[in-house]
């Protein structure tokens, strides 16, 4: 193998880094920082040494992981491993650990000086995820406590100057990449269909380019499936002589040993054409790419306060991004990168993305600094402060939820809520359902709803046939809307005895049986987070809500799904909407209009008011799980919230 960048400069780089306490290490995709600089650090003692790498994606740290278990020839788990919601793969012996940056906020809330670590390193800076950048912030306070605590932050970006002045001057340090000269190709004019125009792209690559292969990067999953299945219908039909083509998604919802598949090297005559969303952007290296396609757009997380949801929406990529697609197809020689939007568009991009913590939902990162004893959120060591108003936001969700009490302070839910792994939403409803003795029925739902694209939508064509077949869960539910649904397929599912049933019967109802059988994984998981919970700084005997109010007025006398859906209501009190006349609603917050999503239960039923836990725009606004509620269980579960409305006390 040829030797990377990086370990030319070994030695140099590790004696800055033994003698900062703070160090930007910059250094571009390939150069070796994720897998090399912690094996560097390492071996300054292999004894003494422990360190923490954060990632903002799963597939990252466990992709990062595995390679550095393979390079240095121990077993993944014991010396090198990893740690990502849901899944752990690491242990006290443990001297390299790979965490996504939402685990390693969650040992520091439980541990709070980190003292296992001395180097924390602080993988994928550039990309500014409200985690990392909370992390920043901890971090900062905590290398002035702990004497022996070494801090590394990396970035992919030239733009490092914002994080050493952070950290007060800290030294910056960069790492010359490898890189060949890329040709870059506009269009004339913009196109309609960006999924049309990768495919025809790709597909005249393959037949008219030398060897090498594809990568094109699309927003999100459904513009990859597709692309992809457009690929396998002209696959058949390539010239002679044109390389077989391969064609691998790859985005974080796809299972992992799909995702491991764009490893692996093609022999003969083939060429892979991987079709990516910004995950191979800089986390993930790919050798033999020699061709990358830029769609020009990704999908961003945006807050939607009228709704009182993050959703993820299709954005323009910055130019930032572009010049990353781009480095992808230069890394082993000469490459080209067709941008399938026109020069003048690329001019008008924005130099950076946004920061996350600008535009998402600020509600966790709050409820973090409150449950972490910060007193003034407002100045607290935030490397860019979000705005007032959705701080004021935040708080006010919180509230709603009782993560916080009326002064503003951290009630022993919020404490709970803050170490859980979920959306205070979700949180909240799992809390409650423990505190009334309904968890393994919540366990079910929440599981399943911590899982992106469970339920499928099928063809047009197949759609009556599926419906028919779902038909007798929707039934079985009797009305109480898609969650009881939901639990209804979990249920049946569970009930099935062999993997050979339960896949039969997943592919007749259109469910993702791979993500069925990692719902199970993620129920257990949860189960044993919920006990952590218990056993971290709260009292087991102590309740998760104060019981002053009296709650057996609500519960009372209902059957067990009816108790489910108020259950989940004491999470989205904020996702509430009454009918319209026709078939809008307008949500009880803030007036907006919402749809209900074709695919849900209540589609075309008549009630009055509905709870939503999801929220996606297409044509339109859509509410999506979706459940009939009764006025009255509102006005008993979140007075306080509805009161506080009324009162006209926003903003
Ligand atoms: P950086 O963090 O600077 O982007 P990495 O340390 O992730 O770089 O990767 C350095 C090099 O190691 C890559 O250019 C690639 O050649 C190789 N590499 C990393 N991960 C893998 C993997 N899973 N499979 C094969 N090669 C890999
Ligand atoms: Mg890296």
């Amino acid at each position: 193998m040829q030797q990377l960048p990086i370990v030319e400069v070994k030695s140099k780089l590790l004696d800055r880094l033994t003698k900062n306490k703070i160090t930007v290490l910059v250094g571009e995709t390939g150069s070796g920082k994720s897998t090399q600089v912690p094996q560097f650090i390492w071996s300054l003692d292999r004894d003494r040494e422990r360190i923490a790498v954060t990632q903002p994606r799963r597939v990252a740290a466990i992709n990062l992981a595995k390679r550095v278990a393979e390079e240095t020839r121990t077993e993944l788990g014991s010396e090198v491993g990893y740690t990502v919601r849901f899944q752990n793969a690491s242990g006290p012996q443990t001297c390299i650990k790979f965490l996504t940056d939402g685990m390693l906020l969650r040992e520091l809330l439980l541990f709070p000086t980190l003292k296992r670590y001395t180097t924390i390193i602080l993988d994928e800076a550039h990309e500014r995820t409200v985690v990392t950048d909370l992390l920043m912030g901890f971090l900062k306070n905590l290398v002035e406590i702990r004497h022996n605590l070494r801090l590394i932050v990396m970035s992919a970006t030239m733009d490092a100057d914002r994080f050493s002045r952070f950290f007060n001057d800290a030294e910056v340090l960069y790492v010359q990449g490898r890189r060949f000269p890329v040709d870059r190709l506009y269009l004339n004019k913009p196109v309609e269909d960006v999924v049309d125009a990768t495919v025809r792209t790709a597909l005249q690559i393959n037949i008219g380019e030398a060897t090498g292969d594809v990568l094109a990067f699309l927003a999100g999953q459904e513009d990859i499936d597709k692309a992809t299945d457009l690929l396998n219908d002209f696959a058949g039909s390539m010239p002679k002589g044109a390389p077989e083509m391969v064609i691998l998604p790859l985005y974080a919802a796809l299972p992992q040993a799909q995702q491991q598949l764009v490893f692996e090297p093609v022999t003969g005559l083939k060429r892979k054409i991987i079709l990516a969303t910004n995950i191979a952007e800089t986390s993930l290296t790919i050798s033999g790419v020699r061709y990358v396609i830029d769609s020009g757009t990704h999908k961003v997380k945006v807050w939607r306060h009228d709704l009182g949801l993050d959703s993820l929406l299709t954005m323009p990529i910055s130019k930032s991004n572009a010049a990353q697609r781009m480095g992808r197809a230069g890394r082993e020689g000469p490459g080209k990168c067709y941008r399938l939007y026109t020069e003048e568009d690329y001019l008008g991009l924005r130099p950076q993305s946004e920061p996350e913590i600008e535009r998402c939902d600020v509600a966790f990162p709050i409820l973090t600094l409150k449950s972490a004893g910060v007193k003034d959120i407002l100045r607290w060591s935030w490397l860019e402060r979000p705005s007032k108003g959705s701080i004021m936001s935040a708080l006010t969700q919180l509230y709603a939820l009782k993560a916080l009490d009326n002064n503003g302070d951290i009630t022993s839910l919020g404490r709970k809520m803050s170490v859980l792994p979920l959306s205070p939403h979700l949180s909240v409803v799992l809390l409650e359902a423990q505190d009334i003795g309904i968890t393994a029925a919540v366990l079910d739902i929440v599981s399943c709803l911590s899982i992106e694209n469970l339920i499928m939508n099928p063809h047009p064509d197949k759609r009556d046939e599926v419906n028919e077949k779902r038909l007798p869960f929707v039934a079985a539910s009797g009305g109480m809307g898609d969650l009881i649904v939901l639990r209804n397929y979990m249920l049946h599912y569970k009930s099935l005895a062999s993997s050979e049933e339960r896949k039969a019967w997943c592919k007749e109802l259109y469910i993702n049986s791979r993500a069925m059988s990692n719902v199970e994984d993620i129920r257990k998981q949860l189960e044993r987070y919920l006990k952590t919970s218990q056993s971290n700084g709260v009292p087991k005997s102590m309740k998760n809500f104060d019981d002053e109010e009296d709650r057996s007025g609500y519960y009372a006398k209902s059957d067990l799904n009816e108790q489910i859906v108020q259950c989940f209501l004491r999470g989205f009190v904020a996702n509430t909407a009454l009918a319209l006349p026709g078939k809008t609603f307008k949500t009880i917050a803030t007036g907006q209009t919402i749809n209900i999503h074709p695919s849900s239960s209540v589609f075309g039923r008549k009630v009055d008011a509905v709870m939503y836990t999801e929220y996606i725009f297409t044509t339109k606004a859509y509410a999506r799980n979706v459940s009939p509620i009764n006025l009255e269980w509102l006005q008993k579960i979140a007075p306080h919230f509805l009161g506080r409305r009324s009162a006209g006390s926003e903003e």
